[in-house]
């Protein structure tokens, strides 16, 4: 017989997936039951600083006030309607993300992979009736070591073997360059280029970011081939960086921009594509949907982180403790740490091999009371909450110091 479930301890959980749940993730063996903020709480009570914040996905932090209040009312009111129907939430929604953003329109969706389908259907249906190139011939150039999701369109550009090997036959219509190379770019845009797909900031490649003028010489360049610029800014939006956009580092407007991960604010999956007009109103009746896609509980979420970051309050605590979490990881440099690549309060971390591999620090780290996720080999990910303080922050550096001063 089964035990009522609050008798299970954290070990009794992870048993209890094992022969039930794919294994298609590798998870740190830490069992989460409540968070509040920066601080996660495991099943025996043990609290944990989360340095990882869902990917991005909780840049506001578990459960914001805000934004569990504006949940909780819109349950009470109204979840789903479908798009069969009008919600009464769903222009609010739009009319902020756009102004946010500085785009026109937008194409509410759910997860982030959707948003970057769509925004491939998108860019094609513009190629063949706005750019005039011939049915079925579309190519969209994307980089190297890239990450856009999961499904089978999008591993089929992934460069990353374990994300494709066995997954084909793939979608053609795909062309990849080395990421940070505007030439290669160059060279791969045709007349046949519906668009340029790329992250600002690759983020699970490692958080790689490119040479200044990267973005710009990419908005240049797709201006003089009439392709459009598509910045997947899933993770690197939505004030990780410093700014609302990554691309606004580089002052870059591009034609079209998905959106993911932090628009749920934690809470329920919210993604969408924004764009100018005369890309985004390609779409007609009956050529595009999701049946949640802008459900009235997603937009009023949606809405509610809007509002937040409205206020450029976590913009700007993203780009003030960035200088801490810079400069704590400056300090490491020598001792453990090989190299870093920071911007905001995102950070890829290269630790020396020789004290171990990711995974093996982000379990020390786990020990100690801090949750990270590595990325590939030796690299380790730190992208906390934008709520946390300058001394959780510069606790969480003293940790990994001790982490890997220590040694295994
Ligand atoms: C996470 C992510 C995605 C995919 O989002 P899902 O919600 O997991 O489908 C796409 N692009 C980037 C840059 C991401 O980080």
């Amino acid at each position: 017989m089964t035990a009522p479930a609050r008798t299970r301890t954290s070990a009794d959980l992870i048993r209890a997936e094992e022969p039930v749940l794919a294994h298609n993730y590798h998870p740190l063996p830490v069992v989460v039951a409540r968070a509040e903020g920066a601080w996660v709480e495991d099943v025996e009570g043990r609290r944990y600083l989360d340095m990882l914040a869902g990917y991005s996905a909780l840049n506001f932090g578990h459960r914001h006030p805000a934004l569990i209040e504006a949940a909780h009312r819109q349950l009470d009111q109204l979840t789903l309607t479908s798009r069969a129907f009008h919600n009464d939430k769903l222009a609010q929604f739009a009319e902020s993300l756009a102004e946010l953003t500085g785009q026109d329109m937008v194409l509410p969706m759910n997860t982030g992979a959707e948003a970057v389908e769509s925004g491939i259907k998108v860019a094609r249906k513009w190629a063949y009736e706005v750019k005039g190139v011939p049915a079925d011939r579309a190519t969209i150039v994307v980089a190297d070591g890239n990450f856009h999701g999961r499904t089978t369109t999008i591993v089929s550009f992934s460069t990353d073997e374990s994300a494709r090997t066995g997954f084909g036959p793939f979608t053609p219509g795909f062309r990849i360059v080395p990421y940070n190379d505007l030439a290669a770019l160059e060279a791969a845009v045709d007349e046949t280029t519906a668009a340029v797909l790329i992250e600002p900031i690759q983020g699970e490649a490692g958080v790689l970011i490119p040479d200044d003028g990267y973005l710009a010489g990419i908005r240049e360049l797709t201006r003089r081939a009439g392709c459009l610029f598509i910045a997947d800014e899933i993770q690197s939006g939505l004030g990780r960086t410093g700014r609302t956009l990554a691309v606004e580092h580089e002052a870059v407007v591009p034609d079209m921009v998905l959106l993911g991960k932090a628009l749920g604010g934690g809470i329920v999956p919210v993604s969408a594509v924004v764009a100018r007009r005369e890309v985004l109103g390609v779409l007609r009746p009956g050529e595009h949907g999701s049946t949640f896609g802008g459900n009235p509980l997603a937009a009023a979420v949606g809405s509610a982180v809007v509002e937040l970051l409205g206020t450029g309050e976590f913009q700007r605590r993203a780009a003030e403790l960035g200088v801490t979490l810079r400069e704590g990881l400056a300090a490491l440099e020598g001792k453990g740490v090989r190299g870093f690549r920071a911007r905001g309060l995102w950070a890829g971390v290269d630790v020396d091999p020789a004290i171990g591999t990711g995974r093996e620090i982000s379990e020390r780290l786990m020990r100690e009371g801090i949750l990270v996720k590595d990325t590939h080999g030796s690299t380790i990910r730190l992208a906390p909450p934008l709520t946390i303080t300058d001394g959780e922050l510069r606790s969480a550096l003293g940790t990994l110091e001790k982490v890997l001063t220590e040694g295994a």
